[in-house]
């Protein structure tokens, strides 16, 4: 009952499930992945939704749950302006051109310009109603763009939802520091399997020539991922469409497929 949810000062031998919220019960989500990363600014919006798009062009009935509270993208990216309806049963999300059901506060909020001041609790309490209130119906996997960092937000976020699986997005300096082990340790704490490491902003193309130039050197996504048994590893340059695709709202329409590597993350 007085849990704080820190386990180093407890002596409560607990369960992963003891944590767990209820989703609604109209709700059914078959697969769950958390997109995470030690620090915000990374590009885990980025990656979250084109996960979203890889899934939905491979037939998948796909969600987005936009925990990133303080700075929810999910909706500029995909071009939602109208705000999420609720029914005497709970909360419905927001279809996005394609098909894909997205909620976030920004569905929710007046004035999505309006700065969220919300200390750690009542964000999180936020995220966990996203996952207790909103009627996810038949979905086959759901993506969650993960509050950014390694404290107690998205520590209460990973043990409240039954995530299946993350996926850790970082920059090529933070795959030099300790940022990265951080959020693989904090997945690790929760048993919850690191499926992949994405490399935003690795290279940049000429678009003269085609050359990789690699701002920050050669990259070592390939070389953290191993030394942490992650499998499945992408690099993703910075490209100019990327962010006017991100800017127009127009996600649905990107044709990269700097994500391909990670297609068997969409399996069973
Ligand atoms: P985070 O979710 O980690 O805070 P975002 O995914 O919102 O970061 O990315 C921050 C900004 O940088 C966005 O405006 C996005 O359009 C831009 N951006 C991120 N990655 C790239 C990229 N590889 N190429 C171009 N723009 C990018």
């Amino acid at each position: 009952m007085s849990c704080n949810h820190d386990c180093s000062s407890c002596g409560q031998k607990c369960s992963k499930a003891d944590f767990l919220e209820k989703p609604h019960e109209l709700t059914r989500v078959k697969k769950i992945i958390g997109i995470v990363s030690g620090k915000g600014g990374v590009g885990k919006s980025l990656v979250t939704s084109m996960m979203a798009v890889l899934a939905q062009r491979n037939g998948l009935k796909v969600a987005v749950l936009d925990g990133d509270v303080t700075g929810p993208s999910i909706p500029k990216v995909f071009g939602l302006t109208e705000k999420a309806m609720g029914t005497e049963q709970g909360i419905l999300p927001v279809t996005t051109k394609m098909g894909i059901e997205v909620m976030s506060l920004n569905l929710l909020l007046e004035n999505d310009t309006d700065p969220v001041v919300w200390r750690g609790p009542v964000i999180a309490g936020m995220v966990k109603q996203f996952w207790t209130d909103v009627i996810w119906k038949d979905i086959d996997i759901m993506f969650i763009d993960m509050p950014p960092g390694t404290g107690d937000v998205p520590l209460t976020v990973f043990q409240s939802i039954p995530i299946d699986g993350v996926i850790v997005v970082s920059t090529p300096q933070q795959l030099v520091g300790m940022i990265v082990e951080k959020a693989v340790k904090m997945a690790g704490m929760m048993d919850i399997p690191v499926l992949g490491l994405g490399e935003n902003m690795s290279y940049v193309r000429c678009d003269k020539c085609g050359h990789e130039i690699k701002i920050f050197g050669e990259s070592r996504v390939d070389e953290v991922a191993q030394a942490h048994g992650i499998e499945k590893t992408a690099r993703i340059p910075f490209d100019p469409d990327l962010a006017r695709v991100c800017d127009a709202g127009l996600m649905e329409l990107f044709e990269g497929d700097y994500l391909d590597s990670f297609v068997s993350l969409l399996d069973d």
